[in-house]
């Protein structure tokens, strides 16, 4: 599990098959069900989906990292009120729930887990990553978080306190994670690309300049 992509790779092919062949079944039935009863608009469905698959991802939710870094009255927003501050950006929920941003800094590194499903910031960060829903992160994140850090390639020093914030259906969380070093005159779309998807868990940092060529 050193190497993230990798890491993801493999769990979409050893788990995601097996698995969701069953729940693929399930949700095909559920899905022609409701449609033949006239609840659901089977077209309606695929644009949701197919609005989560391209244009909601994780780059919504770098631009609003990108932001805060940039912008010191949007980032006390976005820590006082980050519901508020995302939205003032488009990125709006389904589901209504209530977003908390949690910055880390040098004594302190955020990372966020559903210990009992799976919620997930869905409109800053689009679909949830296959390790976020498996048992062993959820529940390892908590007992071992460093375990947990360690696994995703990030040691941190000693003297940085971890923080695991448990997400619910009322509260989702989103990390900022600190602004790379020699990034310094950097505008707002260059930042973004600095930003991943983990940093925003707290299972990775912000990627350094360098990490970018
Ligand atoms: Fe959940």
């Amino acid at each position: 599990m050193s190497n993230d992509h990798h890491h993801d790779h493999d769990h979409d092919h050893d788990h995601d098959h097996s698995h969701l062949s069953e729940m693929d079944a399930r949700v095909r039935a559920l899905e022609s069900l409701l449609a033949e009863k006239g609840y659901i608009d089977p077209a309606a469905l695929n644009e949701i989906v197919e609005i989560y698959e391209t244009r909601i991802g994780p780059q919504n939710g770098a631009s609003v990292i990108a932001k805060a870094w940039v912008d010191e009255g949007f980032n006390t927003w976005l820590m006082e009120d980050a519901t508020a501050a995302i939205h003032s950006l488009g990125f709006t929920s389904r589901q209504g729930e209530h977003m908390v941003a949690v910055a880390n800094t040098e004594h302190t590194h955020h990372m966020v887990v559903c210990t009992l499903c799976s919620c997930y910031p869905w409109s800053v960060l689009g679909l949830p990553p296959t390790w976020y829903k498996s048992p062993p992160y959820r529940s390892r994140a908590v007992i071992d978080p460093r375990g947990v850090l360690a696994d995703f390639g990030l040691v941190l020093p000693d003297d940085v306190a971890v923080e695991v914030h448990d997400s619910t259906a009322e509260t989702r969380y989103l990390v900022v994670p600190k602004r790379p070093d020699g990034t310094q005159g950097w505008d707002e779309k260059q930042l973004a690309r600095l930003v991943t998807r983990n940093a925003m868990i707290g299972t990775g940092l912000a990627l350094n300049p360098a990490d970018l060529t």
